[in-house]
């Protein structure tokens, strides 16, 4: 296992987290095979049971041996229409956490001002570029923290901005107003590469810049586990997950790499509409960064 530091190394915005490779193996029986028209959209309601075994080695880690884990479900429907329309997608949630930030202002009163600005901003992005990689993400209320000290942020800060907010089935976004250097990160960290407790605190300064569109989706992209792709195996040159540096965009392109290597916890599984699907296929395809 790696040593676990607090701090994204000098040159990246992000952490690696110790990984363990293990497989899933899933049954689904039916207890008598469905009857499918070909003619038209049917919909068929037939029992069965689910089950699913994990499988890890034992040699990594001492906390994660090999065990199983199954369910029955039964009945189970299954509504054979909406697969004309809909295909399988990972859901990662999203916890957005504000600072919120109480000023006297004479003769008005008391003022509530709070950050988020990077929300709206990128989530067009996240939802683009995330949902070529059938991806599908949601977005929790947002939560407030009443400290005003975090307002302007420096690295210091970082551990305990992080402590503030846990969300157990969520990926928690820290939009703070400024860093201090403006340009710290690249904009924004992430920490927990791809685990349930990966965080993310990034910069209103990306959307009043109103350059860097990718920001908020590339940072989320290390947060379901991809690294930059420089010398790392499993994601792609010319991609967003190539590292931009402040106020410039990532490429607003994705990969069947990214998306097959995509991993976190925290997903669960959806059904999504049909959409186009990655723009290239690996690095060589997709270019280089620049
Ligand atoms: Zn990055």
């Amino acid at each position: 296992m790696a040593d676990y530091v607090d701090v994204p190394e000098k040159g990246e915005d992000y952490l690696e987290t110790p990984k363990q490779a293990a497989k899933i193996a899933f049954r689904m029986q039916l207890s008598a095979p469905l009857t499918l028209s070909a003619t038209k959209e049917d919909v068929v309601s037939q029992k069965g049971s689910i089950g699913f075994e994990l499988v890890a080695a034992e040699e990594f880690r001492s906390d994660a041996k090999a065990f199983e884990l199954a369910m029955e479900l039964t009945p189970i429907g299954i509504d054979t229409s909406i697969l004309w329309y809909y295909e399988i997608a990972k859901r990662i949630k999203i916890q957005p956490v504000r600072i919120g930030r109480i000023r006297y202002v004479y003769p008005r009163g008391l003022s509530f001002s709070y950050t988020g600005a990077g929300l709206n901003f990128g989530m067009p992005q996240v939802i683009e570029q995330w949902q070529k990689a059938d991806v599908v993400v949601s977005v929790n209320d947002w939560m407030t923290v009443w400290n005003s000290s975090y307002w302007i942020f420096d690295e210091t800060e970082a551990t305990a901005l992080k402590a503030q907010v846990n969300v157990e089935d969520a990926v928690e976004i820290f939009f703070v107003y400024d860093f201090s250097p403006e340009s710290m990160w690249g904009g924004g960290g992430t920490w927990g590469l791809g685990s349930a407790n990966s965080k993310i605190i990034t910069s209103d300064g990306n959307a009043r810049g109103g350059i860097d569109f990718t920001h908020l989706a590339h940072e989320l992209g290390h947060a379901i586990g991809l690294p930059h792709p420089n010398g790392s195996p499993g994601v792609s040159t010319g991609t967003l997950m190539c590292p931009s540096g402040w106020m410039n965009d990532n490429p607003q392109i994705n990969s069947q790499e990214n998306k097959e290597n995509v991993s976190n916890p925290l997903f669960t599984f959806a059904f999504k509409r049909i959409t186009a699907g990655p723009d290239c296929t690996d690095s060589a395809d997709c270019g280089p960064c620049f």
